[in-house]
């Protein structure tokens, strides 16, 4: 346990940027879970549901109550919180425990542990909502027991916040005048936690691991959420001044306005990363240009069925109308691996990262395809020459496939692309980019496919890095072929969201960069500070680096530091 005055230091998965310096404050711990039931006699269990729905309706509450005051993302996640606690199959499981005979915290335990399983089994995303689940267990049974509810303390002054995976409803909850930022032992980046963290703008490091229980209440600590750094009990002054320039840079940033373009006028189209209607809104009021990936599957994770032509043509709809006069592109079903979706009918796969997923699903099932590019059209109606709508295909692998996807989407007067995100595709592009209009480099799958690394383990996080400079190699080459065919290249991946690689993909020769909405003014003012000239220098240096920790560095040295 670390407490004295040694400095060491470790590092997590950066989610938000920004430096914070502050003594740490850990979560207050969670109830400890049943594992045997109490025996409850066969006239009381009427009495016992309904202490649990006494119970659960408290929480509920609390959760509802503290939505009202949250806005944006964070009060959705509290009223979904809170909707969950009052979900009718959960309830019912419970119910069905406590008539067996067993008590009210015990039953509650099982019926969490029966969905926990039922979303594991999902995986992917689905799985990653199982934090939510053991949250609203665990908030009820503390409330059957009478104890203070689980989660965030009530502290002075300010604190870094440390807890093995910070539910949801915690991370809404925060108050960042206190809270000046936060680490998880656990989590991924596209977890409630880091998006909420995002939405406050809360440095914040994920998968920090399990070092980061060595770290006792009260020791002084700073973090760098942009590389996912930790350390412990730093030079006071050293910590402050660093603090210090990472205020002044979010100033800088909040002033940002687009369009984008390098100091010496350079222009880079800046878009947004969407998944639905309201992030589209959210978007909008960023320095989004428009939408640069539309993730249409993330609407459909827990449909059980296909939604008709008119049902999804109304769902795009909803994204267009937020931008009416921006290009939007939109992406068809990316289902498979990571991203389950029932009515794609998938059969289940030992390597479902190298399976039936994306377009290839659309080839043993071209109807479910055609009918989705049908409601694109549909639902693109009507929108001006200002507002063109782009259509492009996960995981395309060969020029045949780009040229059949490509013949789909003209028969319905939708402009084609793919994206290039399987390495095949970026060392075919001469032969894929003549049957396109445009390609957009997905820089989170073709890294893990070039360093042969799942993108969800966090322990390859060291390869499944977008510095790889083998990564960077094949855009390079993409970049070449958009050059020679004069094919846009856009990248769409998380690479875009980082200023200092979005300056390297720049000088690599990208011409539009679609990331998060709320990393857009980060990445305009870096770009607004280098020349294109220093992006080509920058990318050069990339490109010959020995890997992707000594290429962050050398650009960092070359941006950053002159
Ligand atoms: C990518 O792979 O980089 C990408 C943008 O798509 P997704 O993250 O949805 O797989
Ligand atoms: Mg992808």
């Amino acid at each position: 346990m670390t407490s004295g005055t040694e400095t060491l230091s470790f590092a997590g998965t950066g989610v938000v940027a920004g430096t914070a310096y502050a003594p740490v404050v850990w979560i207050r711990p969670r109830p400890a879970v049943p594992s045997a039931a109490r025996t409850i006699a066969e006239d009381a269990r009427p009495a016992e549901y309904e202490r649990f729905v006494q119970a659960a309706d408290a929480v509920a509450d609390r959760l509802a109550h503290r939505a009202e005051a949250a806005s944006g993302p964070a009060a959705e996640v509290l009223r979904a919180t809170s909707g969950m606690v009052c979900d009718r199959g959960w309830r019912k499981a419970v119910r069905k425990n406590v008539r067996g005979g067993a008590d009210a915290e015990y039953s509650t335990a099982q019926a969490t542990e029966k969905f926990v399983n039922m979303f594991i089994a999902a995986g992917g995303l689905m799985a990653e909502r199982t934090t939510d689940l053991k949250d609203i267990r665990d908030r009820v049974i503390a409330e059957l027991r009478g104890e203070p509810e689980p989660g965030l303390p009530s502290i002075e002054g300010e604190a870094l916040l440390f807890a093995d995976d910070l539910s949801p409803a915690d991370t809404a909850a925060l108050d960042t005048a206190h809270f000046k930022g936060l680490v998880t032992e656990l989590g991924g980046p596209t977890s409630h936690t880091a998006i909420i963290a995002r939405q406050l703008n809360l440095p914040c490091i994920v998968a920090a691991g399990t070092e980061i229980h060595d770290v006792a209440a009260g020791t002084a600590v700073m973090i760098d959420g942009g590389i996912g750094t930790v350390t412990v009990n730093p030079d006071a002054d050293e910590a402050r001044r660093q603090v210090a320039e990472s205020v002044a840079r979010a100033e800088k940033v909040a002033a940002w306005r687009g369009p984008a373009q390098t100091k010496d006028g350079h222009r880079v189209q800046l878009l947004a990363n969407v998944q639905d209607g309201n992030a589209a809104r959210l978007a909008a009021q960023t320095q989004a240009e428009g939408i640069g990936l539309y993730r249409t599957e993330m609407s459909f994770l827990s449909a059980t069925e296909e939604p008709s032509v008119d049902d999804q043509a109304a769902l795009y709809r909803s994204v267009f109308t937020a931008f009416p006069s921006s290009k939007v592109v939109v992406r068809t079903l990316d289902a498979g691996s990571d991203k389950p979706i029932a009515f794609a009918n998938m059969q289940a796969e030992e390597n479902p990262a190298l399976g039936v997923r994306g377009l290839r699903i659309a080839r043993q099932n071209q109807a479910l395809l055609t009918r989705q590019l049908d409601a694109i059209a549909k639902a693109a109606e009507g929108r001006g020459t200002d507002a063109p709508t782009w259509v492009m295909a996960p995981m395309v692998a060969t020029a045949k496939e780009a040229e059949w996807f490509a013949d789909l989407c003209r028969e319905r007067g939708l402009t084609a692309g793919a994206m290039i995100e399987v390495p095949a595709a970026a060392l075919m592009a001469d032969k894929i980019m003549p049957h396109l209009d445009f390609v957009s480099i997905g820089t989170n799958d073709l890294t893990q496919y070039t360093m042969a690394a799942d993108r969800l383990s966090s322990h390859l996080a060291y390869l499944t890095d977008p510095w790889q400079p083998a990564v960077l190699r094949l855009i390079q080459h993409t970049c070449m072929v958009g050059r020679d065919t004069q094919t846009a290249v856009g990248v769409c991946g998380e690479a875009a969201a980082d200023p200092l690689l979005a300056c390297v993909l720049t000088g690599l020769g990208v011409d539009s960069l679609s990331a998060a909405s709320t990393a857009i003014a980060g990445v305009g003012t870096r770009l607004s500070e280098t020349t294109i000239e220093q992006c080509e220098k920058a990318a050069e240096a990339a490109l010959d680096a020995s890997g992707a920790v000594a290429a962050r560095e050398a650009v960092r040295r070359m941006l950053v530091e002159n």
